[in-house]
C-alpha cells in the first residue's frame, strides 16, 4: 500500500480535487491594491473587545481600498460553540455598524466564496487533507490520550522539548501494515502534518505591525484533522484564507507564536501567503501595573457591556481608533467634524506594544463625540437604547419626541457645545426635571439667602416672568428683581463692594434654578424655562415658595 492507497482508504468519499476547488474559488476580480479581509470569530456567545478591535481594522483596510470585508464563522470547536452564537456575532457587529460585504448572515450565506461556516466546509478540508496524505505530507496518528500524556511525562523527565515531533512522533514512520491494522480495527485517529522543519533554521516573515520577524522553523507534526474529521484552527485558517482569497489576515497577537506552522502549511500546499497583521493585546492599568484585560475581572472586555451601559457606538469606535492608529488623535484635532471614514487608516501606525484600554479616556472621548451630535441623532440613539434597557424612560421619550428633542437641543450646535453626556444611562438623570413624573423638588438654596428673601424671589419673579422674553430681557428682569431685594444686579458690582449688598444676581438665579429644576446646576435656565413652559414654571415656583413657607 502506498500513499495514494492510504489517501483513498482515509478519504474514499472525497472526489473533489484541489484543482476543482481552485476553479470553484478563482482569484477575485478586484482593482489593484484592493484588500480582502475577514473577521473569523467562534460562536461562543461571548464577543469581546478584541473582536471589535480586529473588525474595525479589517473593515477599514478593506473599504479604504475598495476591497471586500467578510464574516467567517469558526465553529469547528463544538465544545465552545453555543446555540445562538452566530446570532450574537451578527447582532453585535450590526450594533457597532460594521457592514460585511459577504459571509454568514441570519438567513444563510451571502457571497461566492462560501460556505462561510467552517462546519459546512468539511469536504473542502478533506480534499486538501487527502492531497497531503497522497503526497506523504500527512499521516494518521492513533495515539491515545494516555499514550500522549505518557509521552509528555517522559519528555519532562528527559528535559526534552514537549510535543509530537522527531523520535517522539511514533506514527510518523510506522509501517503501513500497522496503520492498516489500526484502521481495520476502527481505531480513532487524528491526521498529522509530516513536518520537514528544523528549529535550528529560521524563517523570515513580515508582519505589517511587527515588521520583519525571524522565527525558528516548526518541527512539530501538528494536528490537521481532529479524530472527528474536523480541522484544527491552523489547517482551516490556511485552507479558508487561501480559497476565500484573503489578502490580509488581521488577528490577535496570540497567534504570532504559531505563525511558523501557518507559513509552513501555505508553502507545502503551494498557496500564496496572505499578509499578516497581528494586533496588540488589549491591556489595562491595574494597581500601577499593566495587565491583559480579563474576562473574569473586567466587565468592559465584553462587547455586550457597551450596549447595556449605553456607550454610544460612534464613541466606542472613535476611542478604539485612537488605540489603533497612533496619529488618529492628531488627525481628529485637525479635523474635528470630519467623518471618521475619511481618516487614512493604516497598519503603519499600529502599535506593537499592548494597547492600553482606559475606560475614563473612553468617557472623555464620548463626551466630545456626543456633544457634536445634533438633537435628532441623540434622540434616536437614546430612545433605541431606552427601548431595550429602560422601557419607562422610553415611554416618556416616545410620547412627545418634539419635547424630548427640544431638551436635547440645549447647548448643541454652538461653537462650544455642552459636554454633559458620555453614556446614554446619563441622559435620564440629565433630562429628569423636565418631566413632572421624574422631577424631584430641591431645597439647596444658597445659605446666605434668607428664607424670606427666597420666598420673595420666588413669588415676585412670577409677576414679572414672561415666557416671550429673550435671553437678554430674561436676564435684565433677574437683575431688577435682585436690586429690588437688596442684591447686586451684577456680580461685578458686588465684587467691588460686597458689604453694600446681601448678595448678587447669581443668588436670585440660583434660587429660581433650584425651584424650577430641583438642582443647583442645570443647562441655561432661560432655555430650560422656555422648554418647560409657563404653566410648569409658575407651578414649580409657587410649589417651592409654599414649601419654604411650610418649613418655618
Ligand atoms: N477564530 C479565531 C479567533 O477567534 C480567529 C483568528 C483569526 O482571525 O484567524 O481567535
Amino acid at each position: 500500500m502506498n500513499y495514494d492507497d492510504l489517501a483513498q482508504r482515509l478519504f474514499g468519499g472525497v472526489t473533489t480535487t484541489p484543482e476543482d476547488l481552485e476553479r470553484r474559488y478563482p482569484p477575485r476580480n478586484l482593482p489593484e491594491g484592493a484588500k480582502v479581509t475577514r473577521i473569523a470569530p467562534s460562536p461562543t456567545g461571548f464577543m469581546h473587545l478584541g473582536n471589535l478591535f480586529g473588525a474595525i481594522t479589517d473593515e477599514r483596510l478593506a473599504h479604504l481600498s475598495n476591497g471586500v470585508f467578510y464574516l467567517r464563522i469558526e465553529d469547528t470547536d463544538l465544545k465552545r460553540a453555543v446555540p445562538g452564537g452566530v446570532e450574537t456575532i451578527l447582532k453585535v457587529f450590526d450594533h457597532f455598524g460594521l457592514q460585511f460585504d459577504e459571509g454568514a448572515t441570519l438567513d444563510g450565506d451571502n457571497g461566492d466564496y462560501g460556505p462561510y461556516r467552517q462546519r459546512e466546509r468539511v469536504e473542502i478540508y478533506h480534499t486538501f487533507a487527502k492531497e497531503l496524505v497522497r503526497r506523504g505530507q500527512a499521516y494518521p496518528c492513533f495515539c491515545t490520550e494516555e499514550e500522549l500524556s505518557e509521552m509528555r511525562a517522559k519528555q519532562e523527565a528527559e528535559k526534552a522539548n514537549p510535543g509530537y515531533y522527531g523520535k517522539w512522533a511514533v506514527w510518523r514512520d510506522a509501517p503501513m501494515e500497522q496503520v492498516l491494522e489500526k484502521l481495520d480495527a476502527g481505531a480513532p485517529y487524528v491526521l498529522r502534518f509530516r513536518s520537514q522543519g528544523d528549529p535550528n533554521r529560521k524563517i523570515k516573515v513580515t508582519d505589517l505591525v511587527h515588521g520583519l520577524l525571524e522565527m525558528p522553523e516548526n518541527d512539530q507534526d501538528f494536528v490537521l484533522l481532529k479524530s472527528d474529521g474536523v480541522p484544527t484552527y491552523h489547517f482551516a485558517h490556511v485552507v479558508d484564507d487561501h480559497l476565500m482569497r484573503t489578502t490580509h489576515v488581521v488577528r490577535g497577537e496570540e497567534w504570532l507564536a504559531t505563525l511558523p506552522i501557518h507559513v509552513q502549511l501555505f508553502q507545502t500546499l503551494g498557496f500564496k501567503m496572505p499578509k499578516y497583521v497581528h494586533t496588540a493585546q488589549l491591556m489595562k492599568m491595574d494597581g500601577g501595573s499593566k495587565r491583559k484585560l480579563s474576562k473574569r475581572k473586567d466587565p468592559e472586555l465584553a462587547l455586550g457591556f457597551y450596549n447595556q451601559e449605553g456607550y454610544p457606538v460612534p464613541s466606542v469606535i472613535e476611542y478604539l481608533m485612537t488605540l489603533l492608529n497612533s496619529n488618529f488623535e492628531e488627525w481628529r484635532l485637525a479635523n474635528p467634524n470630519e467623518d471618521i471614514k475619511k481618516f487614512n487608516f493604516t497598519t503603519k501606525k499600529m502599535s506593537v506594544s499592548g494597547a492600553l484600554f482606559d475606560i475614563d479616556k473612553l468617557r472623555d472621548v464620548s463626551k466630545n463625540v456626543v456633544s457634536k451630535m445634533d438633537a435628532d441623532t441623540v434622540y434616536q440613539y437614546v430612545s433605541d437604547w431606552a427601548k431595550e434597557f429602560d422601557p419607562d424612560f422610553f415611554q416618556l421619550l416616545d410620547q412627545d419626541p418634539a419635547y424630548a428633542k427640544s431638551i436635547l437641543a440645549i447647548g448643541r450646535g454652538v461653537p462650544k457645545p455642552r459636554k454633559d453626556i458620555a453614556v446614554w444611562t446619563e441622559v435620564k438623570p440629565y433630562m429628569a426635571f423636565f418631566y413632572d413624573s421624574l422631577f424631584v423638588p430641591g431645597s439647596d438654596y444658597p445659605a446666605h439667602v434668607s428664607r424670606e428673601d427666597a420666598i420673595a424671589m420666588l413669588e415676585q419673579y412670577q409677576a414679572i416672568y414672561d415666557p416671550a422674553d429673550d435671553n437678554d430681557a430674561w436676564f435684565a428682569k433677574i437683575g431688577q428683581l435682585a436690586e429690588k431685594l437688596g442684591y447686586a444686579p451684577a456680580t461685578k458690582l458686588y465684587k467691588k463692594d460686597p458689604s453694600a449688598y446681601k448678595g448678587h444676581v447669581g443668588d436670585v438665579s440660583m434660587v429660581l434654578r433650584v425651584a424650577v429644576t430641583g438642582r443647583t446646576n442645570s443647562p441655561d435656565l432661560c432655555a430650560v424655562m422656555g422648554i418647560l413652559g409657563r404653566e410648569r414654571v409658575l407651578a414649580r415656583l409657587q410649589q417651592a415658595a409654599n414649601a419654604l413657607k411650610e418649613s418655618k
